[in-house]
């Protein structure tokens, strides 16, 4: 049976924007369908003060191009929001992607019909669209977790989630406020509303690690040569697990003498970011040397917050890069300012919210705004927030009540012709994100394309390769510390979500030569039929 389009594609961000780009250039029809009202994805949802991406400008960007890459100019080291947000929307402009796209539609349900092969996507009031294939691109972190404090709908003031900010900003001038969470969106906001509002109160529920980022504008001269050898440094950053061109490490930590594994980790503290995890070759597989690298972190915090008792309640427990680490801007010493107040919650959960505030540790804080920095519903919230039902009418939620199982990351039994961009068991957020969505829009696309060729209309995983990729997922985050403590990797923010480290930890190089092996074995754990 015809259907209305090849493929439905769910979400006109960076995932979105690239698989409707390459859809289009192998003469597929697609139609993109976004609950937004404009491109970007994260970067559209996400506007509060203070957002950047935490990857260096010129490795978060697109490579497909090499117009585009030699065009667009960035202009800090760590892009802003806004900035990422207006090279979404030139990318849409350039590639001519918005008469393709759908805005203010959000998708409720989609079923795949057994007997025509095609999916029904239901698109909000009573639109359905059909299509041979569904690929979601809906971003691992756009499902805003919002918890489930008691009191919450009686708030008099407005209420603004990190993750779904007011598009014309917040003024906070002579405002007080509350924020709940001291994540990586709360660590990036609070220094900007600390020096806005008139008092700032946080409500830390658990203590985080931040790096600084050393952020400020892109030199001239090193954007000359970073211009001139993209291609050089694209192709290293597919080498490195994280997909981002940085020196990896080959010593140890604790097999390093002291007073030069301080030097390292200095040395790595003054450069800024992310790059600090990779001081030394086990900080994520040794305890002795995780605690080393902690220590140094901690001994930072004393030596920035002057008072004692705050800077004891800012250093956090667990231990370093557990949690995804954080990148600053002036995060701790935001705690020495006279207006801001710490209010340790770990022991002691906000009791619930009132009229005027917030009600904690036996008493009332009152506010003119609050700000909820309580994360997301990562991975999996997205998807399971669509009825996607596949053979047999059967929903995703019951396939993953005990946790997301996927082939790849990319599909799952019993759900045909359904792609998912950087799906949970891919090594997705653990890495730099746009080579990640290009990897999988590229394999997606040189997969419709090779079905075409066969004549091939199904293409299903089998239950043994998912089994077996769900159980390699699984034994390789056993190996490291990450999976250890209580993160949204392992979904334990949210309330009875089954806990399962849900990302691909072996790696971007090793996922990619699994995906190529895949492909060269002529589509290895799929089924495909006629
Ligand atoms: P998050 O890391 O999940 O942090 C949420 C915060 O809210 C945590 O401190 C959490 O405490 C707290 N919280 C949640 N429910 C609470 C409750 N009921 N009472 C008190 N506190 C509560 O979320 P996020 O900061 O939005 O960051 C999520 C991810 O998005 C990041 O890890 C990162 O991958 C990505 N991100 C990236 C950037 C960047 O590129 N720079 C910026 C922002 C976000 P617990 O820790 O105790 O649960």
């Amino acid at each position: 049976m015809a259907t209305d389009f090849d493929a439905v594609i769910i979400g006109a961000g960076f995932g979105g924007m690239y698989m409707l780009h390459r859809l289009r250039g192998k003469g597929f029809s697609a139609r993109v369908l976004e609950a937004g009202t404009g491109v970007g994805g994260t970067w559209y949802w996400n506007r509060y003060p203070g957002a950047r991406c935490d990857v260096e400008s010129v490795q978060y960007s697109y490579q497909f191009s090499k117009e585009l890459e030699q065009d667009w100019e960035w202009s800090e080291r760590y892009a802003t929001q806004p900035e990422i947000l207006r090279y979404a929307n030139h990318v849409a402009d350039r590639f001519d992607l918005r008469r393709d796209i759908r805005f203010e539609t959000r998708v409720t349900k989609a079923t795949f019909d057994e007997t025509e092969n095609l999916w029904r996507v239901e698109a909000g009031k009573g639109d359905v669209l059909t299509a041979r294939f569904v690929i979601t691109a809906m971003g691992c972190l756009s499902s805003p977790n919002t918890p489930r404090i008691e009191g919450l709908a009686d708030f008099k003031g407005p209420i603004y989630h990190t993750g779904n900010w007011p598009h014309d900003g917040v003024d906070f001038t002579g405002k007080t406020v509350g924020v709940i969470g001291t994540g990586s969106s709360a660590i990036q906001s609070i220094p900007l509303i600390a020096a806005q509002a008139k008092h700032l109160t946080v409500f830390q529920r658990t203590a985080n690690y931040t790096i600084p980022a050393h952020n400020g504008p892109l030199d001239a001269d090193y954007v000359k040569a970073i211009k001139a050898s993209y291609p050089e440094m694209r192709r290293r950053a597919k080498t490195k697990p994280a997909g981002i061109d940085f020196e990896i490490p080959t010593a140890s930590a604790i097999e390093t003498p002291e007073e030069e594994r301080t030097r390292k980790f200095q040395e790595r503290w003054d450069y800024g970011g992310l790059g600090f995890m990779a001081s030394f070759n086990d900080l994520l597989l040794n305890d002795d040397s995780n605690k080393a690298a902690a220590d140094f972190v901690k001994a930072k915090i004393r030596e920035i917050v002057k008072d004692p008792v705050t800077a004891e309640v800012l250093t956090p427990r667990n231990i370093i890069g557990c949690k995804r680490l954080c990148v600053d801007s002036g995060y701790w010493a935001t705690f020495n300012r006279p207006n801001v107040t710490l209010v340790d919650i770990r022991d002691e959960p906000i009791e619930r919210i009132t009229t005027a505030g917030v009600h904690a540790k036996g008493q009332d804080y009152i506010f003119d705004c609050l700000v909820l920095a309580t994360g997301f519903d990562a991975m999996t919230g997205a998807l399971l927030k669509v009825d996607l039902r596949g053979r047999g009418g059967v929903p995703l939620k019951d396939r993953w009540n005990e946790g997301p199982k996927t082939y790849l990351g990319l599909t799952v039994v019993g759900f045909p012709n359904l792609f998912m961009i950087t799906g949970p068991g891919s090594p997705s957020v653990l890495t730099n994100m746009l080579p990640s969505i290009e990897q999988h829009v590229d394999f997606i696309t040189e997969c419709l394309d090779a079905m075409r060729a066969k004549g091939v209309n199904v293409i299903e995983p089998v239950e043994q390769a998912q089994e077996e990729w769900v159980s390699h997922v699984g034994s390789v985050a056993d190996i490291t510390l990450r999976s250890t403590c209580s993160s949204w990797y392992v979904g334990a923010n949210i309330p009875g979500k089954p806990r399962v480290f849900m990302p691909y930890i072996g790696g971007l190089p090793a996922y990619i030569q699994r995906c190529e092996a895949v492909v060269a074995g002529d589509y290895v754990g799929f089924a495909l039929s006629p």
